[in-house]
This record gives C-alpha cells, structure tokens and sequence, in this order.
C-alpha cells in the first residue's frame, strides 16, 4: 500500500504553520510545543511515511494496534511512541514496553500497574482528567486529581510530566481548555516540575495551545479521514 506523500506534506506543513501562528499569537515559542501525529486505524506504512517526512512523535490509543505497530515499526529507533488510550492493568506491561510517554494514567491501580511494568528506568506519564460530565469516559474525576497525583509521585519508576484531557463536545473548547489549566496548576502543587499539558486535536488544538497546551495529539488534519473500523 502506497500513500500520497504530497498530500502528507502538505497536510502536514499546513498545521504546523497554523501551530506556529497559534503560538506566537499565544506570545508562545512554537518550538515549546510538540505535535504529536495520531496514526491510530491507519496501517503502519503510514508512520513510516510520516517518519521520512521527520515525524517523530506518533500516537496510538489501542493497545493490541499499538503493539503491533511498534513490534513491526522498531527500526524506527528515534521514534517516540504515544499512548493516549484508555488502559487496562492486565496490558500496562504491553502499554508501557516501547512507549515514550503515556498520556492516559486515570486510576491508581493503573499507574501500579505501569509501575510494576519494568524496574528500570522512569515513565513519563500525564494524569488524564475527565472534563465531562459522563464517567464513563478516560479520565480521572477533577475531585480525584490531587490523590491521583499524590499517589502516582509515590510510585518509584513513573515520572508525571503533567495533565491530559480531551474537551467535551457540549462545552467551548476555550472554556474546557481553562478548566484543564486550573487543573494543571493543581497538580503543579504536588509536583511542581509536572507543567506539561496534553491538549488539542483536529477542531481545537489552536484553543488548546492558547490556553497552554504543550502536547497536541492530531489525527485526521495530517493523517485524513480514518480508515473504518471493521
Ligand atoms: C483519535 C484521538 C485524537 C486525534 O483526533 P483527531 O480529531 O483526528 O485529531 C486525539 N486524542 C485522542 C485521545 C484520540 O483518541
């Protein structure tokens, strides 16, 4: 299977240069924001696509995909895996082998899990909070964040960098956007140096950068449409 690669290029340059706009109008350095490509449902020779074009930072939110693609995408050695899907205990060792940094630690028996994973060496991970209103949606609570982070700084070989967070669909993505910043500074009270925050896809992540964003997860503005789901 073959891709455009014209078509990714220019996919491609355009958000970055709309990155870059919504940066400097946040008084913001582009360069302190790492756009991360979602390549989740798309076959793996699209990452490798997107790594000839100088992609580095892919993202992916099924663990079963996930670890397919890195097992058949490993000689990519300097590419920085993302997970950004929820998470079961039983797969944090699969989760954590190959990833660079997990977006979506939204339960303590979760972040045991991941720490259990592997002895060695540290995880970055971002707590994900929940800013809606359905919990059955990935995320911690807002009124468990505090414990969350508390317990995660406990936990010997994970590293929290920060929070995530996908905006509702019934809110302005400014407004949600703010809510998440609020939500950083507090876990910035348990862990100060945790001042990543995990914001903005495809419709907001101009939004997501003004309010602070320093992680965007896009998919189909670089990618296109998702392939359907069989
Ligand atoms: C799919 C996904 C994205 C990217 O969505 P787009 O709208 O295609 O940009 C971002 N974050 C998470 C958690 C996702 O699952």
């Amino acid at each position: 299977m073959t891709f455009s690669g014209d078509a990714l290029i220019d996919r491609l340059k355009t958000i970055d240069e709309r990155i870059a706009d919504a940066a400097r109008a946040a008084g913001r350095e582009p360069t302190d924001i790492t756009r991360i490509v979602v390549t989740k449902f798309h076959p793996p020779e699209l990452i490798r696509e997107l790594y000839r074009l100088g992609v580095r930072d892919v993202g992916e939110n099924r663990q079963q995909e996930y670890s397919a693609k890195t097992e058949e995408l490993s000689d990519l050695s300097d590419l920085n895996w993302h997970f950004i899907g929820q998470i079961q205990s039983k797969k944090a060792k699969a989760v954590r082998a190959g990833a660079a940094l997990v977006h979506s630690v939204d339960r303590e028996r979760v972040a045991d899990a991941l720490d259990r994973a592997d002895s060695d060496g540290q995880l970055d991970v971002f707590v994900q909070i929940n800013l809606t209103d359905d919990p059955g949606r990935g995320g911690v609570s807002p009124e468990s964040v505090d414990a969350l982070a508390t317990h995660i700084a406990g936990l010997p070989t994970l590293r929290l960098r920060g929070v995530m967070a996908v905006a509702p669909l019934d809110e302005s993505p400014a407004s949600a956007f703010a809510r998440l910043r609020n939500y950083s500074a507090l876990v910035q009270t348990v862990v100060p140096d945790a001042t990543w925050m995990s914001a903005g896809m495809t419709t907001d992540f101009a939004e997501a950068i003004a309010a602070g964003a320093t992680h965007l997860r896009i998919g189909s503005a670089i990618t296109g449409p998702r392939p359907v789901q069989g």
